[in-house]
């Protein structure tokens, strides 16, 4: 059964997603883990948790997809900046222990100047310092975002996330943005086949464990990061039709982040439902 959801409002907590999540046709969702500007998170609800597990167990949801905050930047040139992004992310990691089996996603960082080389050194720094302060033990699935590659991005070519892996003594996965491949140069549109081969041989496809599946606003190349609502972009639905059905890709968890509103994300579930074969 293909895993498919959207992005969803946390403020109402766990269960409150869960059944939205059911509401608009949707077995997986991703969440911000507090305002994605930053700032402190709602202290858990265990009962809440509880409620959701129970939930999620009877109605197939999962793999729930937490989301880091966009001022979270592992490459920053502060130390202001570096002590933030450590302390959300570990913050984050230790909330996510309550619920086994979520996947975290982070924006590597952008480098701001300092080139792409201390950025990759930077975030790869943090993360080995991150996950040796929970004794190498953290059961949530760490993945780094490909990125479009607007203004410093760390994390717009394959080969620069390949080099945080290899740089972390701890597995890292990854999560693919359509939207955001295509606005760094990759050609998913015209060749899905080029373009999943060639993550494989600079990544290895088994890191892959997740899609944000958005359309574009803008052309390849552009790296300007603008999402469009499927088939209304420059990716086109055709292209479309080939990522889900993909045999890389149709057995991962699909994650909309579109400009939609609720209605807007369930009509959108059951296009892209509608495309599998
Ligand atoms: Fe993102
Ligand atoms: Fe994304
Ligand atoms: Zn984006």
């Amino acid at each position: 059964m293909m895993k498919i959801g959207c992005h969803l409002s946390s403020s109402g907590g766990y269960l409150a997603m869960g059944q939205t999540a059911r509401s608009i046709g949707a077995n997986v969702f991703q969440f911000f883990t507090r305002n994605p500007r930053g700032g402190a998170a709602k202290a858990l609800d265990k009962a809440d948790v509880a409620a959701f597990a129970a939930f999620a167990a009877e109605n197939g949801i999962g793999p729930i997809l937490a989301h880091a905050p966009y001022t979270l930047n592992a490459a920053g040139s502060e130390a202001r900046v570096l002590d933030f992004a450590r302390s959300v992310m570990t913050d984050d990691l230790k909330r996510l222990e309550a619920t086994p089996g979520a996947l975290y996603n982070f924006h590597p960082g952008s480098h701001v100047g300092q080139g792409v080389e201390t950025g990759i050194g930077l975030i790869s720094d943090m993360l080995n310092r991150i996950v040796s302060s929970f004794g190498g033990d953290v059961s949530t699935t760490i993945l780094l975002e490909t990125m479009a590659g607007k203004g410093s991005e760390v994390g717009g070519r394959f080969e620069e996330l390949r080099e945080i892996i290899d740089r972390v003594d701890h597995p890292l996965g990854v999560c693919l943005d359509t939207c955001h491949v295509w606005d760094g140069g990759y050609d998913i549109a015209g060749d899905l086949d080029g373009v999943l081969g060639e993550f494989d041989r600079i990544i290895g496809i088994d890191r892959l464990k997740a899609v944000h599946i958005n359309d574009s606003l803008n052309g390849r190349g552009a790296r300007k990061d603008r999402h469009a609502k499927i088939g209304k972009g420059k990716i086109g639905i055709g292209a479309f039709r080939a990522i889900v059905n993909h045999p890389k890709l149709r057995d991962l968890p699909f994650y909309l982040e579109t400009p939609c509103d609720l209605q807007g994300y369930k009509e959108e579930i059951a296009l892209l439902k509608g495309l599998r074969r």
